[in-house]
């Protein structure tokens, strides 16, 4: 494992040649790029009417789920684990997961979802906290993981195919999934059409206009063959205002890679990214409107 990678889930594919087709802009349709980082494996493009990044070719989405099947991807969960609950724990509670839950319990549904619940920490300490649990994991050594050694309810099929009732959780949850999908936004039609009214969308991923990105540029650790796409807050939430979402949150954390900088001096840029909103990596709490 790569030094600094610890704080951080960036899973990276080893490249194999996939089928791949050049695409339409995710967000806007339309067909106007500029090159705008390339490296081993990835070569994104800018949308010149809405600025969303995207790599482009893009690879076929049954090529793209295969990525996630292998012993690799298991055991880079597994060996992370620990690091990615004790951050999935902190973005809980700058969501103020605590409202939440007086907001599930007011309406009288405690159901939970979470996409991409590898094995199954995060979702094991949210049964702890009182909530009926699901999760969605396709890597099926990982959903395997967390139904046997964590007793939850966790499916191996993409969301889309699990055919989930209309309005059932009153919260979603998908950290660091989005910028790997195909089709964000058939995604998030299907994640607020399981959502009940009121009920709470928590996405995080890396921001493409954070102080990494523009320092590292082609070498962003965000900028890899897994990530189809690079958010910024203007793109991702412009993703969610187009499916019907309201934004009640934007947070970014984490203004510099541990290592690249002397502690007190990271502590400063980490504190000013995430107050002035340019930290590596963005969440976005978005309300289902009733
Ligand atoms: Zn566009």
């Amino acid at each position: 494992m790569k030094k600094g990678m610890k704080t951080q889930k960036t899973w990276s594919t080893p490249i194999t040649s996939e089928k791949s087709a050049l695409v339409p802009c995710a967000l806007c349709g339309k067909e106007d790029f500029k090159p705008y980082l390339s490296g081993n494996g990835f070569s994104y493009v800018r949308c010149l009417s809405c600025n969303l990044v995207q790599i482009n070719p893009q690879p076929e989405q049954s090529a793209v789920h295969k990525r996630y099947a292998g012993d690799g991807y298991f055991n880079y969960e597994l060996s992370n684990e620990r690091a990615f609950f004790r951050l999935g724990k902190l973005t809980l509670y700058d969501a103020n997961i605590s409202e939440l839950e007086k907001f599930a319990d007011q309406i009288g549904n405690r159901r939970v979802l979470e996409i991409g619940s590898a094995t199954g920490s995060l979702l094991e300490f949210l049964v702890w906290r009182g909530w009926e649990a699901q999760g969605v994991e396709i890597s099926e050594k990982e959903a395997e993981y967390a139904r046997t050694k964590r007793a939850l309810s966790v499916s191996s099929f993409p969301l889309e195919e699990n055919n989930f009732p209309d309005n059932y959780f009153s919260l979603v949850i998908a950290f660091h999934l989005i910028e790997h999908l195909n089709n964000p936004a058939a995604f998030l039609r299907e994640v607020k059409r399981v959502l009940a009214p009121g009920g709470r969308f928590l996405v995080t991923t890396p921001n493409v206009d954070g102080f990494q990105a523009h320092l590292f540029g082609n070498k962003w650790r965000s900028a890899i063959f897994d990530h189809l796409y690079l958010f910024s807050k203007e793109t991702l939430s412009q993703f969610l205002l187009n499916e019907g979402f309201s934004l009640e949150k934007i947070v970014t954390w984490g203004g510099i890679a541990e290592g690249c900088a002397a502690r007190p001096i990271k502590r400063a840029i980490d504190w000013a990214a995430k107050l002035f909103g340019f930290g590596d990596v963005m969440m976005i709490r978005a309300v289902k409107k009733e």
